[in-house]
């Protein structure tokens, strides 16, 4: 039989080693190392992380910079910008890990939806044909990690191909991609 089931039901993002205190979605932002923090791209009022416990390589969440719990909170400008981010997020996929679909959605309601995070995000999923649950096929926390951050290098670079970039940033140095979709078409 075939699985298809929600694999943004993974919420986990923080790593054991490296507890968050609070919000986690409102922390990681305020790290000065995007690359530890795993913040691959930011625009004017979302970023783009990294899950540390990704579903498949790639499996990425699109998060408002403010603390809120449901689309009715995020202001018109947040969420326009939230859905041009997301459409970069899946256009730098394609073009950095080429998967050959996704799956994008959200938690809502918290624990009966399976969500734990009660801070708006948005997971892009990447799915390859034929793929199945990277963290129970891997099982190995090390290569895990290993691989988060590499795919981390190929988005960032993917990120910075975009036409919405207002600085490319040095991904080695802890700078994301920084995108501005305000300019030139409003
Ligand atoms: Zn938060």
């Amino acid at each position: 039989m075939d699985s298809i089931y929600a694999p943004w039901r993974i919420e986990w993002v923080e790593r054991e080693t490296d507890p968050i205190d609070g919000c986690p979605f409102c922390v990681l932002p305020e790290r000065a190392d995007a690359r530890d923090a795993r913040i691959v791209a930011r625009s004017d009022h979302n970023y783009v992380v990294l899950n540390n416990a990704p579903y498949n390589p790639g499996h990425a969440m699109v998060i408002p910079d403010a603390h809120v719990d449901d689309w009715t909170a995020l202001g018109d400008a947040a969420m326009l910008d939230h859905g041009r981010l997301k459409a970069a997020t899946l256009a730098a996929a394609r073009r950095g890990i080429e998967p050959t679909g996704f799956n994008t959605g959200l938690n809502l309601g918290g624990a009966a939806a399976g969500g734990s995070i009660d801070h708006l995000h948005t997971h892009v999923v990447p799915r390859w044909q034929g793929d199945t649950n990277f963290m129970p096929v891997v099982g190995d926390t090390a290569v895990i990690v290993e691989a988060v951050d590499r795919t981390y290098g190929h988005l960032h670079e993917a990120f910075a191909a975009d036409d919405a970039v207002v600085d490319a940033g040095d991904a080695d140095a802890g700078d994301a991609v920084r995108l501005s979709f305000d300019a030139g078409d409003d």
